[in-house]
């Protein structure tokens, strides 16, 4: 998977920490400011301090939750971003000189303002867009749910898209079509559509394990983030329609095409 985010699907510590875009200019990196980390022991670590002070225990992993900052390397920018998780003071062994340190590592379920999970293109609806901003929001400290908001985001483009979202049915009650049905009406209402709606379909199946009581991790959700993306694109982002119609004028003519000075 492109996405770096997956690489803060685990522990990382300031040494591992992945270049990822800042939210704010878009070309700078965010990183992990080592001195800015705030700790908190759980009680099983305060335990094992106090048997270390009195000299009973030697040193061991510590652990606990933490809080910190994310700077963003743009001098320009600067933006600092709020960053929290689960926390472990554990020896770092260096790759290339075998020397031992102890450093802390965070397991990420917080960040703010959240890390984009894709940027998509500027003619995307809203009520999409905004669906996506809330799965960035979500996917640390409970994936499923950002799943949830994934499938919530096909809905909203379901619906730009003309779409009944429901139905009346023969006891004249009025209800909501699944997200399955429809998929399918999408894809059928027009063969161009037929592979956004495959693609669509994927995604709502990633957001179902979700729901229904298997919890996901945050790569499967970035995989069906990607997959999202990538119908988005097909529908929003003029540049693969303009290249498929610049092949076929190139072809027509046999020759690029020239524009006269
Ligand atoms: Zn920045």
């Amino acid at each position: 998977m492109s996405n770096r985010l997956v690489k803060l699907d685990s522990w990382v510590s300031y040494l591992s920490w992945p270049p990822l875009a800042c939210p704010e200019c878009g070309e700078g990196t965010v990183s992990l400011d080592k001195n800015s980390l705030m700790t908190i022991r759980d009680p099983a670590s305060d335990e094992l301090v106090m048997l270390i002070d009195a000299g009973l225990e030697g040193l061991g992993e510590l652990t606990g939750t933490c809080s910190g900052k994310l700077t963003c390397n743009n001098p320009q920018c600067g933006r600092t971003l709020l960053v929290s998780g689960d926390w472990s003071h554990d020896v770092n062994v260096d790759d290339h000189n075998g020397r031992e340190t102890w450093i802390d590592y965070i397991r990420v379920r917080y960040i703010s303002p959240p890390l984009p999970i894709f940027t998509p293109h500027a003619s995307t609806p809203a009520k999409v867009t905004s669906a996506i901003h809330a799965a960035a929001e979500l996917l640390w400290i409970n994936p499923s749910a950002a799943a949830n908001q994934l499938r919530q985001a096909i809905e909203e483009l379901l619906t730009v898209k003309g779409i009944k979202r429901t139905y009346i049915n023969g006891s004249h009650k009025r209800k909501t079509y699944p997200a399955h049905a429809r998929i399918e009406m999408f894809g059928s209402a027009n063969p161009a559509n037929a592979e956004v709606a495959e693609t669509l379909m994927a995604v709502k199946w990633i957001g179902n394990s979700g729901s229904h009581g298997s919890d996901l991790t945050v790569a499967e959700v970035l995989e069906g983030a990607e997959l999202l993306q990538h119908a988005l694109t097909e529908l929003y982002d003029p540049t693969n329609s303009l290249r498929r119609a610049r092949i076929k004028e190139i072809n027509r003519k046999k020759r690029i095409p020239r524009s006269k000075n």
